[in-house]
């Protein structure tokens, strides 16, 4: 029951073969590996949104220019492969989950502090001219059976009541009229909040713009080894020992257990994939009313995203897989396929052009969480599940204010709750299986 890890003995794998790949345009330059020793205030493991906020809002807002020490190319992990939806929400939990646990004060907060990253994400986009597609805002939460449209209009409602958001019921002749017509949606809510973008290339601009502000980024250095001389951390890669004063542990999904002892058992990589179809045509778009570019996902536990992209492909993302073996891959992909051409007949002989998947990183209570360990000279942020695209880039702001000194820096009680080791962590595969059988079957069944 492998808990996988990046492969650190191949330093600069290139990204998977996936549709952003293909159209971020040139790498990161000047993103070149550690060549010697390197004395620095704070280095930071791991090239993705955590990492690159984090060293781009530590140069721009502090003047403290962190070495981002990446094992692949720059975006290589979730964030330069991810369905590119910039969402609302924090965890598995949501707005009950939330009050329940630490009440309606805090359970407000939490939720204004997931609209605060949305926000953030789009202020980066438009200060530092990124170019990411950015589709217009808002989304569609489509009710996969009749019976979630209860659900919806019980969120729509509170939206409304508690946030001031302009949350709209669509039933499914409106939502065939306006949006588009799905076998498997029966009425949607259609959120004001959110948009999506070009994963890989939103990656790319954050580390540019860190660059820009003096940022130091190197790609093809893993960190194979950690150790303490006094009060500096030694991070040991291939091409030299970067010596910090203090760390951020930006790895997620991919940092596995032997990275540091404060997330040793405490992460749980789960799949998430990706399919792109060939453009459609226009007829093959009005056969299935498909008119909008805004993000779409369903109300099910093991969530389908999908959306138009600007060259009128479908993107298509499921989760589902455990161990990630080939074969697995192979079938997950044949499945994806069919439940595409179920939901949307009439797209039966559109060929898919790529598929592609990555591990996605969830916790024991399935929220992310900032944490500190050895005195505070460590941080790390994790966990994020599938909304990383707004909070990772969140996180990693936090953690900048934080190790920049601003002591007014609260994460609040979700993310600021100590990050929980799973028991007999061994078993974290077994754990996914029982709950994945569990969610498959409230989908279908319930
Ligand atoms: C298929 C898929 C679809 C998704 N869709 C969405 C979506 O639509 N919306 C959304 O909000 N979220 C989505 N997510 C999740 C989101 O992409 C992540 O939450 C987010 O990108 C996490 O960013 P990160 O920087 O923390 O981690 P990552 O981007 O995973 O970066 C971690 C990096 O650490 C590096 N690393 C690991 N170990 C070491 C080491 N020892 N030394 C040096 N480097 C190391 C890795 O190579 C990797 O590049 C999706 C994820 C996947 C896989």
């Amino acid at each position: 029951m492998a808990i996988i890890t990046t492969d650190l003995s191949r330093p600069g794998a290139a990204h998977v073969d996936s549709y952003w790949a293909a159209t971020a345009g040139e790498e990161v330059a000047g993103a070149d590996p550690v060549r010697a020793d390197i004395d620095t205030d704070v280095a930071i493991v791991g090239g993705g949104y955590t990492g690159l906020s984090a060293a781009y809002h530590l140069a721009r807002d502090f003047g403290i220019k962190a070495h981002v020490l990446e094992a692949n190319r720059i975006g290589w992990g979730c964030s330069g492969r991810n369905g590119g939806f910039a969402s609302l929400g924090m965890g598995k939990h949501g707005y009950d989950g939330w009050a329940a646990r630490w009440g309606e004060t805090e359970a407000h907060r939490i939720f204004e502090m997931s609209r605060q990253a949305i926000e953030l994400v789009d202020d980066l986009l438009k200060r530092e001219a990124i170019d990411a597609d950015r589709t217009p805002s808002g989304g569609l939460e489509l009710a996969h059976k009749p019976n979630r449209m209860a659900a919806l209009e019980a969120g729509a409602k509170r939206m409304r009541q508690l946030f001031n958001m302009d949350v709209k019921l669509l039933d499914r002749d409106a939502l065939r009229r306006d949006f588009l017509d799905s076998r498997e949606a029966y009425g949607a809510a259609l959120q004001p909040d959110g948009f999506a973008i070009h994963a890989l290339r939103l990656a790319r601009g954050i580390a540019r713009a860190a660059q820009k502000q003096g940022a130091h980024l190197h790609g093809a250095s893993p960190v194979t080894g950690w150790t303490r001389d006094g009060a500096k951390h030694l991070l040991r890669t291939p091409g030299g020992t970067v010596r910090a004063k203090r760390v951020l542990i930006a790895a997620n999904g991919y940092a596995g257990d032997k990275l540091h002892p404060s997330i040793d058992g405490r992460t749980l990589p789960v799949l998430s994939n990706i399919i792109v179809t060939r453009p459609l045509t226009l007829a093959e778009r009005r056969s299935v009313a498909w008119q909008t570019y805004l993000k779409i996902w369903d109300t099910r536990n093991l969530v389908f995203y999908y959306r138009l992209l600007p060259d009128n492909r479908i993107l298509f993302g499921a989760r589902g897989g455990v161990e990630g073996t080939e074969s697995e891959h192979r079938y997950r992909r044949a499945w994806m396929e069919r439940r595409l051409k179920e939901m949307f007949p009439p797209l039966a002989a559109v060929e898919v052009e790529y598929f592609w998947y990555g591990w996605v990183c969830a916790t024991y209570d399935k929220n992310p969480h900032i944490g500190s360990a050895e005195d505070g000279t460590v941080l790390y942020a994790l966990g994020y599940l599938g909304l990383g695209v707004a909070l990772a880039n969140y996180a990693g702001q936090l953690v900048a204010r934080k190790l920049g000194g601003d002591d007014s820096v609260n994460y609040g009680a979700l993310l600021g709750s100590p990050l929980p080791r799973f028991p007999f962590p061994p078993l974290r595969r077994v754990y996914q299986r029982i709950a994945y059988s569990g969610f498959a079957m409230k989908d279908e069944w319930l």
